[in-house]
């Protein structure tokens, strides 16, 4: 599924070796958080930068890591702009990057320049940065947001004295540290796949509204700024986390397993359903896929084939390139000629692309599809750092109302309508209830505002 994207993810390194290579590789392992730019600054005394447009691995040749010279650092992958940003400042040059949304960015706009302030783009991460600086201190700064800005960040800022890391005091979006058993590098990231894909140790995630420093100290946590309530964006578990990552304590692995199990409980439940194998859409449904075929016992067989060198679907520029592009990343296995197939997905945004799949795999042959969704159907964009489209672009809301409470009885008729308009043979999602349940996680401590409509904000302060 193509459409849902992460906005960013940030790392930060304190080592006793130069640090700009590992950097490279910590957000290298965080790509899928963000393809459109790409930056790292390490410090020396001064603040050495670099930031790219496109991914990664194709925009920081060797000779490049070597001017990012310094044992200290911080990296970023985004969809939407360039960071780190760097600033020179009373109390010397700092970069800042972070990953998340300021809802209330206009009113802080009009607020600071009311103050004399002035903005280049009055990008996000500009507007936090303006914030800190003006703070008493670096960590003063950085406390300062939790009482300015509406919306979710998790934030590295590096500087003389280490890299400071922190998360909103919801926690909305994820942030853990790790360090080597020896006690030589200590790290901060978006996800735990680039510490210990670099050979590091959990430590734990930063809580939310903790402010930590990271130096050659370890980590030392310097506030604890109160936090109303958790709300952890639960989308993490369903799709934008990588499967092989824990967020905030809980396997994604394990969280997608239990997504697709539930769904074959529905079909055992409802009578049964009568299927030759189970599928993935690649590479999300996977996980989902695994957890229908462990519980229903149905054959898990590939269907789709993933093409690791098509273009990226965001460079294109119309909708209908982009949606050609994303159908030419998947190539049919045409070994599904007479199968009827469960093709599990992640979620449905507009229902374009899933409604190509079935499209694709009934032209190969296969003798019925039955789609399963993992996510509950998607209502309300997301206003917390993840781009799920406008109300528009949502499928299910050309059906329900905003408001309307998805039981399973007003499911029932949503997943008809749906399998007709993409082709299906029958669609099923989970339910809220079902959908939380699998997270293991309380339900007062998840966001789940793009499938009720409750803001975090509105809920539990
Ligand atoms: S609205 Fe949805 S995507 Fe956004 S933070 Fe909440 S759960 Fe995550």
């Amino acid at each position: 599924m193509y459409f849902i994207q992460e906005n960013c993810g940030v790392f930060g390194l304190c080592s006793q070796y130069d640090c700009a290579g590992e950097i490279y590789q910590g957000i290298d392992f965080l790509q899928h958080r963000g393809q459109q730019y790409c930056g790292i600054s390490t410090y020396d005394g001064s603040i050495n930068h670099e930031t790219h447009r496109g991914r990664v691995a194709n925009s920081f040749p060797d000779e490049e890591l070597k001017t990012l010279r310094g044992r200290w650092g911080i990296g970023h992958v985004s969809l939407r702009d360039r960071q780190p940003l760097r600033w020179l400042t009373q109390i010397g040059e700092i970069a800042v990057a972070f990953s998340g949304n300021v809802i209330n960015s206009h009113e802080l706009i009009r607020e600071m320049m009311g103050r004399g302030k002035s903005f280049l783009e009055g990008t996000d991460v500009e507007i936090i940065s303006k914030i800190i600086i003006e703070g008493s201190s670096l960590a003063g700064g950085i406390a300062d947001l939790a009482g300015k800005i509406r919306g979710a960040y998790s934030l590295v800022v590096l500087s003389k004295d280490g890299v400071y890391a922190t998360r909103d005091v919801y926690g909305f979006r994820p942030l853990i540290m790790g360090h080597d058993a020896m006690g030589t590098r200590y790290a901060v990231s978006s996800e735990s796949r680039a510490l210990e894909n670099l050979e590091m140790e959990i430590y734990r995630d930063v809580e939310p509204g903790e402010i930590v420093l990271i130096n050659d100290e370890g980590f030392r946590t310097l506030f604890r700024l109160d936090s109303p309530r958790k709300a952890h964006c639960a989308f993490e578990w369903a799709y934008t986390a990588s499967m092989d990552s824990i967020i905030d304590g809980v396997y994604v692995q394990e969280a997608r397993d239990n997504l697709g199990e539930s769904l074959a409980q529905r079909d055992i439940d409802e009578g049964g359903l009568v299927a030759d194998i189970v599928a993935p859409v690649p590479m999300s449904g996977m996980g989902h896929a695994l957890g229908y075929h462990k519980r229903s016992r149905v054959n898990y067989q590939e269907v789709f084939l993933y093409n690791r060198y098509a273009d990226r679907s965001y460079t294109q520029a119309t909708q209908k390139d982009r949606d050609k592009m994303a159908k030419r990343k998947l190539s049919i296995l045409p070994y599904v000629k007479g199968k009827r197939i469960v093709l599990c997905d992640d979620s449905i945004v507009r229902g374009t692309q899933i409604g190509y799949k079935v499209m694709d795999l009934k032209k190969a042959g296969a003798r019925e599809v039955h789609v399963r969704v993992a996510c509950p159907p998607l209502m309300y964009p997301c206003e917390f750092g993840v781009s799920t489209r406008s109300y528009g672009e949502l499928m299910a809301r050309a059906y329900l109302r905003a408001g309307d409470i998805i039981s399973l009885d007003q499911l029932r008729p949503l997943e008809s309508w749906v399998a007709e308009r993409i082709g299906a043979d029958s669609v099923k999602f989970n339910t809220i209830d079902d959908f939380v349940a699998s997270l293991m996680t309380e339900r007062a401590n998840l966001c789940l505002a793009c499938f009720d409509g409750i803001s975090p904000y509105s809920a539990g302060i």
